[in-house]
């Protein structure tokens, strides 16, 4: 049950599935992440062993998922995919790794919210890929060693500064994944409106892609909403108008900030004077936790030089108080 072989629930339309890129030549950025993966990939075909343990972590959406699918196709082996927070027990862990052939791919998404217990029998069967089993309780408890198939581990983190320094470092290829430019998200736009059916022109697809928030999953959430119009109130193309229209309805303003982007940089300008304010602050007045603070609406902010994290808390860079079409106050002028 603790197994996920199946996709996610957003990809079941299976249209996500169509859109998903199925090989490392087919999946555009990440240049650098995908050069060193081609390397890595082909050695450990030449050799025939496993690959190393490898290590995704980056804001959500950037691909880390699809390129641990595209890992395990490349390497031609299984790809087995779960998640930290599901692998509740031990006993759940050992029952996927005991059933792993040589060589697969076990993929496991927010890997730095393992639970300890879980993470303890890890690090043998990453090392050594051995698993070391209590069997019994109390005096009559012994311990049974399990040989494992060599495995790849491919684990992925949007927190990469929560995970343990013993798990860190059992990844032979930790591998950060950057914001996408503009130009990368217009080759997304454009292939996946083609695929869908519904052609966009360059500049319809440039709008997309530039109010994305740098992010693949969001340009084709947003593709989606503007096929709707295009579809429903336009001629069934995509143009800048339309494309400007639809995002515009769906409060997606021209630097892509949604409307809790904007939420949380009003309560920094209007409550706090533009800073600086502790996230734990943040977290209460805007009653958002502070995870998705930290994982999901910052990082994009701070990429755009839209806030500054300082030790005493969140600033509003003057950038955003430009954005928001408010005057910062004056000594804020002379900080930035
Ligand atoms: P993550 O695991 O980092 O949250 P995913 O791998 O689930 O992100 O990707 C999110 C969505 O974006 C998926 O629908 C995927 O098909 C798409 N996607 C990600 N990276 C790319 C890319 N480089 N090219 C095209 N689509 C991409």
């Amino acid at each position: 049950p603790t197994l996920r072989p199946d996709p996610l629930p957003e990809d079941q339309g299976g249209e996500d599935r169509a859109l998903r890129p199925q090989g490392l030549g087919e999946f555009i950025g990440q240049a650098e992440a995908r050069a060193n993966l081609r390397v890595f990939i082909e050695s450990a075909r030449r050799r025939g062993e496993a690959m190393d343990h490898t290590l995704f972590y980056g804001p959500p959406g950037l691909g880390k998922t699809t390129l641990a699918q595209i890992v395990a196709r490349e390497l031609g082996v299984n790809f087995r995919m779960t998640s930290g927070p599901v692998l509740a027990k031990a006993g759940d862990l050992a029952a996927i790794l005991t059933n792993l052939e040589a060589r697969d791919v076990l993929f496991i998404d927010e890997i730095h919210r393992l639970n300890p217990v879980v993470e303890e029998v890890l690090y043998p069967a990453m090392e050594d890929f051995e698993l070391d089993l209590v069997i019994g309780e109390g005096p009559a408890a012994r311990t049974v060693r399990i040989e494992l198939q060599p495995f790849t581990l491919v684990g992925a983190t949007t927190r990469m500064g929560l995970l343990t320094t013993p798990l860190r470092d059992r990844f032979g290829i930790p591998t950060r994944l950057q914001f996408y430019t503009e130009d990368e998200l217009f080759e997304i736009v454009s292939r996946n409106a083609r695929k869908l059916g519904t052609p966009a022109d360059d500049a319809g697809a440039r709008e997309i892609a530039r109010r994305a928030r740098g992010t693949p999953r969001i340009a084709g959430r947003l593709l989606r909403r503007v096929v709707d119009f295009a579809l429903v109130e336009g001629d069934g193309r995509i143009t800048q108008s339309l494309a400007d229209g639809a995002l515009t309805r769906l409060s997606v303003d021209n630097l892509g900030l949604d409307g809790a982007d904007r939420r949380y940089l009003t309560l920094i300008a209007e409550n706090y004077g533009g800073g600086p304010v502790g996230i734990e602050t943040m977290s209460a007045a805007l009653s958002e936790s502070r995870d998705a603070l930290e994982e999901v609406i910052e990082p994009y902010l701070l990429q755009q030089g839209l806030i500054q994290r300082t030790p005493r808390g969140r600033m509003l860079a003057s950038k955003a108080w430009r954005h928001l079409g408010l005057a910062p106050p004056k000594t804020q002028n002379d900080l930035f």
